[in-house]
């Protein structure tokens, strides 16, 4: 049996999630991911250490966070500590000196017990509502014994389990996790794989790979395409998707998901810069378009999560 001490790094654990899979679920965010997407709505899931953010509207300007760090340069100045401090050792003492919660420490460890102990408080609402567990990330395969645990741990209280990849992994990692969920969210932006390099940062070809492993060996999953005006949303692109998924045999749902500004401004609290700064949502006319696309190629679709 997988241990319930393993313990992984997590950005998030959200309740009431209600786009991560059926029913009401509760979402796990495991931190680190190897993509970077251009349209990335949550960057704090993408570096595999923590990070500290700095909410200014909730800053007081105290300089509490600044006379808690044990680091010769924080008391060379007043006010609030930047975030990029050299030599910082995430020790933590800035966020916990912080009276508002202006200053925050992104990702924990937290063990399986820890996360269950979460989880389990929503059972009921799961019961009712035919929800569960989600696992996503950033890219959960980039911990894949904490991953296994969690959903084992899932598994043996009876929870109905998502995995929601990237697909970029390795393809062993990927196979036993999904042989231990009930549904598969898998991601497809872009089927040229120069410009999903452009659009990612990687290639496609181990996510289209190991979609072709998944489909021989699960029942259930649902296709997830972002559709980014400039990026993805291009005629070409979206039929050459609908072709590719036409031709798996277990792909239940194709979601597509509208671009949304919402991940803005949580790069200028991580000190990013966003890539997309002048996108917008893509039109109702679009989306429409993209739905007919999948559609006439005998899939099921749905806008949004
Ligand atoms: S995490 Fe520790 S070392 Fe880094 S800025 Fe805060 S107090 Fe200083
Ligand atoms: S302790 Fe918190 S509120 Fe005070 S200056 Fe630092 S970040 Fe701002």
């Amino acid at each position: 049996m997988l241990p319930s001490t393993q313990a992984g790094l997590v950005f998030n654990i959200q309740k009431y999630s209600l786009h991560d899979g059926p029913g009401i679920r509760t979402t796990v965010f495991f931190k680190g991911c190897p993509l970077n997407c251009l349209w990335c709505h949550n960057p704090e899931g993408i570096s595999p250490q923590r990070a500290i953010v700095l909410l200014e509207s909730r800053c007081l300007a105290c300089g509490e966070c600044r006379s808690a760090c044990p680091l010769p340069a924080a008391s060379e100045d007043c006010g609030f500590l930047p975030l990029r401090l050299a030599d910082c050792t995430l020790c933590g003492g800035c966020v916990d000196a912080c009276p508002s919660g202006g200053r925050q420490m992104l990702g924990a460890t937290r063990s399986v017990a820890e996360v269950m102990a979460e989880v389990l408080k929503d059972r009921v609402f799961y019961e009712d509502s035919g929800g569960g567990v989600t696992v996503s990330g950033g890219e959960p395969l980039r911990q894949p014994q904490f991953l296994l645990a969690l959903l084992a741990a899932c598994r043996r209280e009876g929870l109905h389990t998502v995995l929601d990849t990237t697909g970029f992994g390795h393809t062993r990692h990927l196979l036993a996790a999904a042989a231990m969920a009930d549904l598969v969210l898998y991601d497809l932006k872009v089927l040229d794989d120069a410009r999903h390099r452009q659009l990612t940062g990687v290639s496609n070809k181990t996510i289209l790979a190991n979609l072709h492993h998944l489909d021989r060996e699960h029942r259930n999953i649902w296709i997830r395409m972002p559709l980014v005006p400039g990026c993805n949303a291009d005629l070409r692109n979206l039929q050459q998707l609908a072709g590719f998924v036409r031709d798996l045999r277990h792909v239940t749902l194709v979601n597509l998901l509208p671009f949304h500004r919402t991940g803005i401004d949580k790069f200028a609290r991580l000190g990013m810069t966003h890539a997309l700064d002048g996108v917008q949502a893509p039109s109702a006319e679009l989306m429409a378009t993209a739905v007919s696309i999948f559609h006439d190629a005998g899939l099921e679709v749905r806008i949004g999560g």
